[in-house]
Parts: C-alpha cells; structure tokens; sequence
C-alpha cells in the first residue's frame, strides 16, 4: 500500500467535510461574474464529485442573488445548499425563503471589523447568536456560525467567548475566517486547538491566500482537528482567493490519509470547468491541475518516469488519481526513450537507425529553444 506518513504531531479527524464556496466568494473575484447557467452547471459539478455543502450565495444581497440561491436548492442536488447572512433577521429570512440547508450567519469578531462594518459593541454583537435558536427544528437544518476576522488585534478571548454562545445558541458548526489571510500555519495550530478545547462544536476554516498560506493555514487547522473545510475551485476569491479545492484535498488524502469524500479523478475536469467560466486560465504550474504537473522534459527524469513514474512524481499522487495525464515533452535534453514512448503511444515502431534520425532532428528543433510537442514529433520525417 502506498501512502507516507511524515507527520506524528497531528490531531485531525478521519473524516473532514469540504465545503466549497466558489459560487459566494469564488465569485467576488474582481472581474469575475458567473452567468446563471454556470452557476448550476458549476453547483451540479460540486455536487457530483462529492462536495459536502455547497455555499451557494448571499441572498439578502440583490434580488438576483437570492433567485439563484433558491434555484441551486430546487436542483434536489446530494450536496448541502448553504446561504449567507449578516447576523440580522432579513437576512436569515432571506435564506428561509431560499429553503437553504444551511444558513451561514456571520459576525465581525475583531474590534476592527465589528466597530467598521457593523457598527455594534463587543456585547450586542455576541447576543445577537440567540437568534438562530428557532432554527433548529429545521429538518436537515444547519446554523454555520462564521466568527470573523482573524485579523491584527482579535481578542482571542471574545472569540472563544463568541463561539461557545455560539455552540449554546445552536449553532452545528463554527467556522474560523482567516478574512485577510495574515495567520501563521502555527498560529494556526494553536488558536484551533484552543478551540477544540473550550468550544463543544465541531470546527470550520476558512483561509485567504495574501501571504500564499491558505492551504498551509487550512491543513494546519485539520492538524489541529477540524472537522471542515472552506474551499474554492482554482483558490478563486477576494484579493489573493482562497484555499484551493483540489490541493487541499490531496493533501488531506494523499499526505494525511484522511478520507475527504471527493471523487479525486474528477479534480482536473472541475478545475477546467470553473478555469473556462470565470475565464481564469490555470497556470501550467498550478499545483495537482496545472498542465506541467505531470509533464517531463529532460532525458534523465522521463527514462525514470517511463520506467518507474515514482522516480519523479509523487508516488502518492499519479496523475489517474486526479483525472490528469503524463505528458512527455520534448527539449534539447531528449533521450531515445522519451521519444520511443511516444512514438509507440502513437502506434508508430520505429526501428533504431530510424530512431537515430528521429532523436537528431528532435534535438536540432529543441536547441532553436524551442519546445517539441507530439504533434510535431509525427510531422517529422
Ligand atoms: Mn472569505
């Protein structure tokens, strides 16, 4: 079996749910606007390869929203369908109205962000969590308390405070927003495993990429027992996005063992999908999807490969697991094997003078600098 195990300081759960947030703030990426048909069509995908909840948008925000939202529901997808809302009543009424199955509430934490956007004191914005009581008989009925605000000057105390009135009020799951994404992996670590500790709900993570740590922020708070993840398809989002969808769970599954419920194979053709809606393309050394992840150049690394691809990939990552394939490219370091392989993956056998040949004028079209694709390889006679 293969599998590696570097980590012994690890807490997390067997189990960790992915909630995908593309279509909420996947979408507040400047410059990016999905059409309404794309947003099913991209609901429908979350849904299909195993996504938990999907957060589907902000109903109270525009009219258009909240169609959308209620749409999305009506789909009868096997994902949960999640709303956002602002701790106040129309909002929440908003996602009622949307038959959410779960309703997001979020609530500034730092003095910052509450004294800034929602103009409360510390004390009004904590009780302001009892509303979502009478939302509990709900049948498949979630409240997800987001606490936001991990940002410079959080009292971590009044978190931990907010969080556990939270729990009391009801809430089925709270989650931790790194919003400007400032933590550290350790810092993370840590403020996670406190509230492990001291809150009796299970937990959520949400990070922001400013600093490129979503990812490393987001498994940091798995490691210290996260029950959830918040995640976009190709870490769209606000400013620099957020945790990327596909890396996280392969670091969860293929680091980690940790069983995330997502159809793996299908992470590059998600990926793809949402790369040609939000017109993002995806860079080719984009982790697990890009176009260079499996792909090799030089002579030594593809007769390793093409002998045995544990050589020079991730064992623990092949590109069947994602959906991806091997890609043999050819540059002024091409051996004989890389372009026999190809040549036979093509059904052409070439015997060894016409190789010879074959690997010359390879190598002539490569040290021009350029890159020797398989289409030119067959031109090549
Ligand atoms: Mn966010």
């Amino acid at each position: 079996m293969r599998g590696i195990v570097f980590f012994t300081d690890s807490r997390a759960k067997n189990d960790v749910t992915v909630f995908d947030t593309t279509l909420r703030d996947g979408e507040q990426t400047p410059g990016i606007a999905f059409t309404f048909e794309q947003k099913i069509e991209i609901a429908r995908q979350l849904s299909d390869i195993g996504v938990h909840t999907i957060e589907a948008g902000f109903p109270a925000s525009s009219a258009a929203e909240k169609e959308t939202v209620a749409a999305i529901k009506k789909l009868g997808l096997t994902a949960n369908v999640c709303g956002l809302a602002r701790s106040v009543k129309a909002d929440v009424d908003a996602c009622i109205d949307c038959d959410v199955d779960m309703i997001h509430v979020f609530i500034p934490t730092s003095d910052i962000q509450r004294e800034n956007t929602i103009n409360k004191t510390r004390e009004a914005g904590a009780f302001d969590h009892r509303r979502y009581r009478p939302l509990r008989p709900r049948p498949r009925g979630h409240v997800h308390v987001l606490a936001d605000g991990l940002l410079p000057g959080q009292d971590e105390d009044y978190l931990v405070k907010v969080c556990q009135t939270a729990a009391e009020a009801g809430a089925t799951i709270i989650n931790i927003p790194d919003t400007v994404g400032v933590i550290s992996p350790s810092g993370m670590k840590r403020l996670m495993g406190r509230l492990a500790r001291e809150v009796n709900c299970p937990l959520d993570v949400h990070c922001h990429n400013d600093f490129g740590l979503a990812v490393a922020n987001t498994i940091a708070a798995v490691e210290a027992g996260a029950s959830q993840v918040q995640v976009t398809v190709n870490g769209l989002g606000e400013r620099a996005g957020n945790a990327d969808l596909a890396q996280t769970v392969m670091i969860m599954e293929s680091i980690y063992g940790i069983h995330t419920g997502i159809k793996k194979e299908r992470l590059v053709e998600t990926s793809r999908l949402v790369s040609r809606f939000s017109g993002l393309a995806i860079p080719p050394i984009q982790p697990v999807v890009g176009e260079n992840v499996f792909s090799h150049e030089s002579g030594i690394h593809t007769q390793g490969v093409l002998k045995c691809s544990d050589t020079f990939e991730p064992g623990i990552m092949t590109p069947e697991m994602v959906g991806h394939r091997r890609r043999l490219t050819l540059g002024k370091h091409v051996g004989r094997h890389a372009v026999r392989q190809m040549l036979v993956d093509a059904h052409i056998d070439p015997d060894d003078t016409q190789l010879d040949i074959i690997v010359e004028k390879v190598k002539a079209i490569a040290s021009k600098g350029k890159r020797v694709t398989e289409a030119d390889l067959y031109e090549i006679r």
